[in-house]
């Protein structure tokens, strides 16, 4: 049967066994591994409502070793670090990476792209399978008018960069090194340097997209940085997401959410949290600092009590303009049966 994009669609056997009641785990899990970044930007929701300031905090090396095991025995995919806060500032990225390309996991991450020195780049490019870097700015005017971030750091960014793209040619790595452009008043008048800079360092693509409002709103863009859109996707390597620049359209509602079980989301202090539900309503169900990951997903009372109150759907009302599994709960939806 098949169902969904991404990660269901890829592995209907997964969602079969699972419709057969047989012990499987979320195919995927975003993991923010760290509390606290090295930049300011502008459109970062957390940084604007609820700053890190100088406070840190990182999930648990050994903790997250455990668990990169069990997630792959349950029959996880792919490990996604983001989440809020920058992923390379953990000191323990190196180890998880490696340890999870080991067992056959995909390891990706959204960074910004200072913390990959030639030494870490060295160290976790290897075992990457893609990583997207935010970079909001083609000149160190518009990138610090976003990034909120000292002059140098510009500088250092494309050094890293272009260190990260050789490598991956020298060594013929898998990773695919993708830059991600939101475009706005801060930075549309650097749409065309970004793209030469982006052809220089060899990165393999450059993508140029909309700011996401949760309430679906979008920033409106001038005819003539449309024209500037319109030229960069000719260029090579370079996509414009258009879909991004239109009003979100009203989505179709879904009665039941099953979709947490095929994607979870894990914070810096190990909490296992089923989806954005946890914005109006506490929707942690476990703690890997506290307990195996087996153990939670398959025998823990409060892991089965949330998700019995997240699936029902009793919240979609308030929390479907910011669900991130959406598409696979209208999929499964579809897939079971169920009126859509
Ligand atoms: S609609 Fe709400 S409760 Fe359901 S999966 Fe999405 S965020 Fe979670």
């Amino acid at each position: 049967m098949k169902i969904g994009g991404g990660k269901l669609s890829q592995n209907p056997e997964h969602f079969e066994a699972w419709q057969q009641g047989r012990p499987v785990g979320p195919l995927t899990i975003e993991v923010g591994a760290t509390y606290g970044c090295n930049h300011d930007c502008v459109h970062c929701g957390f940084q604007q409502y609820q700053p890190y300031g100088k406070k840190r905090n990182f999930l648990e090396r050994d903790a997250f070793l455990h668990f990169l095991d069990d997630f792959r025995e349950l029959g996880g995919q792919e490990v996604y670090f983001a989440g809020n806060g920058e992923p390379l500032l953990n000191p323990h990225m190196a180890d998880w990476v490696k340890h999870g390309d080991g067992l056959g996991l995909e390891m990706a991450m959204s960074s910004n792209g200072i913390p990959l020195t030639p030494k870490n780049a060295t160290a976790i490019l290897p075992y990457m399978s893609w990583i997207r870097f935010s970079v909001n700015g083609g000149t160190v005017e518009s990138y610090t008018r976003v990034h909120k971030c000292r002059e140098k750091d510009f500088d250092i960014l494309w050094h890293n960069l272009k260190f990260a793209a050789d490598l991956k040619k020298e060594r013929d790595l898998k990773v695919n090194l993708a830059l991600q452009f939101i475009v706005y008043d801060l930075d549309w008048d650097s749409i065309k340097p970004m793209v030469e800079r982006h052809h220089e360092a060899g990165t393999d693509v450059l993508i140029f997209r909309n700011v996401g409002k949760p309430d679906g709103s979008f920033a409106e863009i001038t005819d003539a940085v449309r024209s500037s859109l319109q030229w960069a996707e000719q260029q090579a390597r370079v996509q414009v997401r258009w879909d991004t620049f239109t009003p979100a359209q009203a989505t179709a509602v879904w009665h039941q959410c099953q979709a947490v079980h095929f994607k979870t989301n894990m914070d810096d202090r190990g909490n296992l949290v089923t989806c954005n539900r946890n914005l109006i309503k506490d929707s942690v169900y476990g703690n890997i600092h506290e307990q195996r990951f087996k153990d939670i997903w398959l025998a823990s009372q409060r892991k089965q009590t949330v998700f019995e109150d997240v699936c029902s759907g009793a919240d979609i009302a308030q929390c479907r303009q910011w669900c991130q599994v959406s598409y696979d709960n209208l999929f499964i939806e579809k897939a079971l049966g169920q009126p859509v």
